[in-house]
This record gives C-alpha cells, structure tokens and sequence, in this order.
C-alpha cells in the first residue's frame, strides 16, 4: 500500500541531496567507469543495512579502504527477510514506495529483485458485524479524511500531537471505526507513530516519489545482498564506544579496537537514542539534543498461513475497522504474489508496541477475532511468523517520525558531520524521504560522497 496516502508534495529530484549520476550508477550497478582515488586513509561504516551498504559500495569502488561492522548475524538491517516457512517474510520494508525516480528501481532490478505492481484500489473495508462498507461511504470518508489532514497542518502547534489538534478539529471522528481505521491503516502506517505522539505541524513535510508503489516478492534483502558483494563485511561486532578525540577515530566492537580516519555511524535512531554507544567527546549538545527529540515506533507484521484460502482472492487488500486503533486492521493478501496461503497483517501505533507482549497464541485469537467477523468459518493457522521492532536491540523502533513537541529539522542535525570525521548515514537522517528504504540509501550516498570530496 502507499505510505503516502496524502499526495501533498512529490520530489522527482533531490536537490537537497546533491547526488552525481555517477554515485546512483556506481550503486545501482550501471556501468560507468569509475576513478580511483590514490588515498590511504581508511573509513569504518557502522551498521550494514542498506545506508551502510551503499555508502560501503561507493566508497570501495573508488578503492578507498572501507569496513563494515554490523552488530547482526548477517547483512540488511531492516531489510530482513525470513524464509523459514519456505516463502520470503519481509520483516521490515516490503515495498517500494513511488517506484518512478526512485534510485531503488534500478538497484532492485540489477540486484535480481523481483516486482509485483499494487493497486491500492483493490481493496474492501469490513465492519465489526462483517458488513463491507460501500464504495460510495469509503471514497466520501477518504475525501474527508484528506481534508482533514490538511486542516491539522494548517492549526497544527508545536506542542500539541496530530491526535491533539484534530481531536479538538473532529472530536466525534477519534471514536468512529472507519475513521479510527483511517488513521491508523493509512497515517499511523505511513508515519510510523501513533497519532498521540505524532507531531500536528510536521507529519507530512516529507515528500514522495511518484507511481504506484510494488512489493519486492523475493525478499527486500535481495538488494542488501547485492549491495554487500565485495565489500569487507565484519559480522557479530556491536560497537559500543567511538572515540574521536585524536587524529584517528577509535572504535570498540566486542572489546577489540578498529581505527580508521573517517567513520559513518549508521545504526538506527533508537540504538542512539539508548546510548549504547559511548561517544569521546560526546556529541555535540545540538545532536544530542535533536536525537532525544525525535523517535521511532512500532509497526508490527504478522505472516500467518494457512491450508485453504478462505478470503476473497480477488483483492489485495482487506480493510477492518475494530474498536482498538491499529488492531490487525489491514491484511495483505500475500497469495497475490508469492505461492502461498497467506495473509499479512499489522499491527499499528501504541497497539503495535502492545502486541510486543502478547503471546503468539493470544495474538492468532485477536487476528482471528478480527477475520471472523468477517470470514466466520475462517480455521486457525497453520503457521505464523511476527516482528517485535521496539524490543529490537538492533533498531528499538521500526522508523522515525517527526515527534510531538519538535521540529523535524532535527533531522537534519542528526545527518549534521562533527569535525570532520565523524558522519551520520540512515534514514532518520534524510528528513525528505525519512521513514523509507530510498531514504537510508541515499543518506548513505549522501555521505560517501561527503568523505570523497574531502579527499578527492
Ligand atoms: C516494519 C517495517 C516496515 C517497513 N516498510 C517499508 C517499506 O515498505 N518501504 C520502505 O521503503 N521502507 C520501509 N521500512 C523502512 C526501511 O526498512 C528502513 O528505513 C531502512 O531499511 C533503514 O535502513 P538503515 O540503513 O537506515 O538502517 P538499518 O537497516 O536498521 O541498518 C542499521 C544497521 O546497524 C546495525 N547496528 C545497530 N546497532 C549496532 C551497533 N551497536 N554496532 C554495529 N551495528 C549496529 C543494525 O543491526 C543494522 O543492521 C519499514 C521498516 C519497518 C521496520
């Protein structure tokens, strides 16, 4: 589905971001000569998802000694696919979202990822008594919704949330299914926070590619993958001290010390928000400042398969409007696009952090609850596989979001470099396209080019 159902702005280029052909050619595969640079200083790159990954890349290409150090078992990040019930489950991104412009088309293509074309419209919305909502009433209630949303931006203060400002907007609407629905399959999706820590003035200052989004079906870490050949990959190292005050940066992963001349710290917001890398000199005060304001959430995905198909195959997309806001709202119908019996459903804002601590057991009863009411003669499932992104060590939250109470120009003093040599890569650095995997990837271009201008 869109992660932008609110089409405000749209970006076909990224002038903010400055990237030379020659960089996206160099990542996405493309053929292009390349030139050396005769240098011996060395770069560290902390983290191996995709920023890390494509900053590692260019970097090597240019034969710049580059080291990757991931905490994880293997590479990706958030891009994390699990096979283990014989088809991909995308842990983390499953689409691309706005594939026209996007730079992640021709690297998913080069990298063998292969594509299937959604189509949001393909879709029915069930309520709690099994009744599918008429066209007529769903279109209405997204024309509105879309204005609603504007109307937020519009009276939307620093210290209030999105839930703040349209509660005192539309105070019958908070407690209305197919609202609640809204807000939370759509906005709470799409910005990866519940609407109550949301921010009202920023939540849509981020912009889009354009085209309808696809889902990779092999597995997003296909384009992991991809990026990681040839590249000097150090596995099951968590860095948990970085030292900057000397002419060389100092690195501690599992007691054993790296240096290098220039280091890339792309682990996610919530691993610095934790402060599980200890930093001399600490950071500088404005950075500090910015990463305790902005934060990141949870959008939880559960894969559940079952013998028989027993939904409406035609669709893609099945619409539930429960009493509780971002409750296994919205299923995905996997059988779409890989050969399997499968439905994937989500779980969305301060219910996606709930479902963290509920058993498997208990949460095959709550889908199931949801399903049928729709479906009454639905079995249980055969298997299920789920996430648990804000009890992740390797993220603490599943993206970031422009917070309640600040400004997402913290962003950018996040991606801000300190003296020189110590730069900050991922996707809550690229305020425009933060959230998303296009995002982290060209972040990480972003900086690579950053340390070649300096020695170049
Ligand atoms: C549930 C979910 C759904 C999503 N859906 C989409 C989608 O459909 N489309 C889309 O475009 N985007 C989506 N995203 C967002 C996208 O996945 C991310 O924005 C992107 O993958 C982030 O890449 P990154 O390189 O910034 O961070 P990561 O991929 O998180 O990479 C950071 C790396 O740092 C490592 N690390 C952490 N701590 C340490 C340490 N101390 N030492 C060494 N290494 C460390 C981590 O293990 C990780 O590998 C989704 C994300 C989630 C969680």
């Amino acid at each position: 589905m869109k992660r932008r159902q609110f089409l405000q702005k749209t970006s076909l280029t990224i002038p903010s971001l400055a990237l030379s052909s020659s960089l996206l050619a160099s990542c996405s595969g493309k053929e292009q000569s390349i030139v050396p640079i005769q240098t011996d200083k060395e770069v560290i790159i902390i983290g191996a998802g995709i920023s890390g990954l494509a900053a590692a890349k260019v970097l090597n290409d240019r034969k710049i000694k580059v080291t990757v150090i991931e905490a994880q078992e293997k590479v990706g990040g958030r891009l994390r696919t699990d096979r283990t019930l014989g088809v991909p489950f995308d842990e983390g991104a499953s689409w691309i979202h706005g594939p026209k412009g996007n730079p992640l088309t021709d690297l998913a293509k080069n990298a063998g990822a292969n594509t299937f074309l959604t189509n949001d419209d393909s879709l029915a919305i069930f309520d709690t008594n099994g009744s599918q909502y008429s066209d007529r009433a769903t279109e209405r209630a997204y024309k509105d919704y879309e204005n609603s949303l504007k109307e937020v931006q519009n009276k939307g203060k620093i210290d209030q949330s999105f839930q703040q400002v349209f509660g005192a907007l539309y105070p019958s609407n908070l407690n209305d299914r197919l609202w609640k629905y809204m807000l939370s399959a759509y906005l709470e999706f799409d910005t990866g926070s519940d609407i109550s820590e949301l921010s009202s003035l920023d939540f849509y200052d981020d912009e889009a590619y354009n085209g309808e989004d696809v889902i990779i079906t092999n597995g997003y870490d296909t384009i992991a993958n991809y990026l990681a050949r040839g590249l000097n990959v150090k596995l099951n190292e968590r860095v948990s001290s970085i030292d900057y005050s000397g002419e060389k940066v100092n690195i501690i992963a599992n007691q054993q010390k790296h240096s290098a001349d220039f280091v890339i710290i792309t682990v996610p917001l919530g691993v610095l928000k934790q402060n599980v890398i200890a930093f001399n000199p600490p950071l500088p005060l404005d950075k500090q400042q910015a990463i305790s304001k902005t934060n990141m959430s949870a959008v939880n995905k559960f894969l559940l398969i079952w013998d028989n198909i027993f939904w409406n195959n035609d669709l893609q997309y099945i619409g539930f409007t429960p009493e509780t806001k971002g409750k296994f709202n919205y299923f995905l119908n996997v059988k779409k696009f890989v050969n399997t019996n499968g439905l994937m459903t989500f779980a969305f804002g301060n219910y996606g952090k709930q479902t963290e601590q509920i058993t498997d057991s208990q949460i095959i009863i709550e889908i199931m609850g949801n399903l049928r009411a729709i479906y009454p003669n639905a079995p249980n499932p055969r298997q299920m596989l789920r996430t648990k992104w804000s009890s992740n060590i390797n993220s603490y939250g599943s993206y970031s979001f422009a917070t309640n109470g600040a400004r997402s120009t913290n962003f950018d003093i996040i991606a801000t470099e300190v003296s020189n040599k110590v730069f900050f890569a991922g996707e809550h650095t690229n305020r425009a396209h933060r959230g998303t995997a296009h995002g982290a990837y060209e972040s990480g271009l972003r900086e690579a080019n950053k340390i070649i201008k300096l020695l170049d």
